[in-house]
């Protein structure tokens, strides 16, 4: 089975201060999606423009005092709202090309210990897949049981949703062709990676520099790490390259990182 995400920075501006749309890119991915004809599918996407300004202003997945909490409470339904908006965007534009998706909230079916997934039950994912339907689920804001609540980035929920749905075909793609030394949009000199293996790389890795709770490139390779640990393979590739996706999702060589332990 495939799972695809959808980067944050491809579907949305993502130095934007409040949530706005990439819909050119949207069509086009949507497009591409049902094109490739893949069946057995889930899509993940990222919170992009939408979810990080509300989740850094209200500064969830930090410690905070008792007498902030009906605040934070606030902050954490405003930011699950927003991150809605954008997946509600994403659905229509995928049900305009005739996708059957359906949307999963991660606040509704996770929860998290210190902000990594400690409970999911996958079996309503796994029923939907069954008669045919692509579930999409999202970077999220979840209850945690040590910080009271907690951002979950679309990256985690790729780890966790590949480990439990045995996916043959993990594809990641965001708005540079893969992993490099350093950060391709600021060092004309960055190297790309063909393969990936190992976390010592990560010791010169520079982090992402847009406005991103969750970590940035770094954050995905350690997710996908995880994933190769166990012998589930993945790919990085760039999805403002037209055809990328479709290429991929058709088993067709593209450009991007291998994340491999082989
Ligand atoms: P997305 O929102 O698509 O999931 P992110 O913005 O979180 O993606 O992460 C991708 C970004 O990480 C790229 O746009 C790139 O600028 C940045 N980045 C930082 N370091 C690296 C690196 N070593 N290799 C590739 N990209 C990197």
């Amino acid at each position: 089975m495939y799972i695809l995400k959808l980067g944050g920075s491809i579907l949305t501006k993502k130095d934007s201060s409040k949530g706005e749309i990439d819909s050119d890119n949207l069509k086009r991915l949507a497009k591409e999606i049902k094109e490739s004809a893949v069946t057995n599918l889930v899509i993940v996407h990222g919170a992009g423009s939408f979810g990080h300004p509300p989740a850094k202003k209200y500064k969830i997945g930090e410690k905070f005092a008792p007498e902030e909490y009906s605040q934070k409470r606030i902050g954490f339904t405003l930011t699950e709202n927003e991150v809605k908006r954008l997946n509600m965007l994403i659905c229509e534009a995928l049900i305009d090309m005739e996708l059957p998706v359906i949307a999963i909230p991660p606040s509704s079916v996770m929860t998290s210990s210190n902000k990594r997934v400690n409970s999911f039950n996958s079996t309503l994912v796994k029923k939907y897949l069954e008669k045919g339907y692509i579930p999409v689920m999202f970077g999220d804001v979840v209850l945690d049981d040590e910080l009271e609540m907690a951002v979950i980035s679309g990256d985690q929920i790729i780890q966790i949703l590949a480990k439990e749905l045995e996916a043959t075909n993990v594809i990641l793609s965001t708005d540079v062709d893969g992993v490099y030394n350093k950060n391709p949009k600021t060092h004309d000199d960055a190297i790309f990676f063909d393969k990936f293996t190992s976390l010592e790389d990560l010791e010169t890795f520079e982090g992402s520099t847009s406005v991103d709770v969750t970590g940035g490139m770094v954050g995905k390779i350690k997710e996908l790490l995880a994933l190769a640990d166990i012998g589930i393979d993945s790919m990085i590739i760039n999805a403002n390259k037209e055809n990328n996706i479709y290429k991929a999702l058709k088993n067709e060589k593209v450009k991007g990182t291998i994340i491999s332990k082989r």
